[in-house]
């Protein structure tokens, strides 16, 4: 999201990224859920709960405030709003959330596995590896508190028994960030189908953090 955007401008992100996921098929009917901070800072919108993203508008995201988690209708805003909350409380750097059901990391996170450093791309979510947040009953502040102590200093894990939630600084990052974390757990099982992966040595994987931090910067281009 680009600094300076309206809150309406905002609310469109959270709705078109919504439809992208779908699209993309990291994500399937009203799972999974998206928002992006508001242009104040002091809150986010959300998409709202169980209803499909295409009976939607963008003025029907809802706002939900940090600082309580208070939230004006008329629509109910995604029962995982606290994990959206905690992920704006606890990360300054985070402008917007995915939240996806997708088959691969769905599948690894039913056997309570994270990604392991199997690909160098892992480091891609700010670490040596990909954790598995431990289990808790959807739209609970446990699963919340679980999913925080997985992302520390990650922007991505996945959900025991659920899904993946990742974050970054904007709605087009973090839908690009779902989609790499779901071919990275798609490439790790078919890996696997093989035999047992090779996997990188923290120092490998040290080399690749550190090159990752300017990977991506171009020369302005017209
Ligand atoms: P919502 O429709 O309430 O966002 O729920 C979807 C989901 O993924 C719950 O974990
Ligand atoms: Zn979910």
């Amino acid at each position: 999201m680009t600094a300076g955007a309206s809150d309406a401008e905002r609310a469109r992100q959270v709705l078109e990224t919504a439809r992208a996921m779908n699209a993309a098929g990291i994500n399937q009917g009203t799972s999974g859920n998206v928002s992006v901070r508001d242009a104040a800072g002091t809150g986010f919108l959300i998409t709202p709960s169980g209803v499909p993203y295409d009976d939607l508008a963008p003025a029907d995201m809802v706002r939900v405030a940090i600082a309580d988690g208070a939230s004006a209708g008329p629509l109910k805003p995604s029962s995982e709003w606290r994990m959206h909350r905690d992920i704006y409380a606890a990360r300054p750097e985070a402008g917007a959330v995915v939240h996806t059901h997708s088959i691969h990391c769905t599948a690894l996170a039913c056997r309570r596995e994270g990604i392991p450093a199997f690909h160098y791309m892992v480091a891609v979510a700010g670490g040596p590896d990909i954790r598995c947040a431990d289990y808790e009953t959807f739209g609970t502040q446990a699963l919340s508190d679980h999913m925080l102590a997985a992302l520390d200093g990650r922007k991505a894990c996945l959900l025991a028994n659920h899904g993946m939630i990742c974050f970054e600084v904007t709605a087009r990052k973090a839908l690009a960030l779902a989609v790499e974390v779901e071919t990275l757990a798609r490439q790790f099982c078919a890996a696997r189908q093989l035999g047992e992966p090779v996997l990188l040595s923290e120092a490998e994987m040290a080399e690749v953090l550190e090159l990752f931090k300017a990977y991506g910067e171009q020369p302005a281009r017209r």
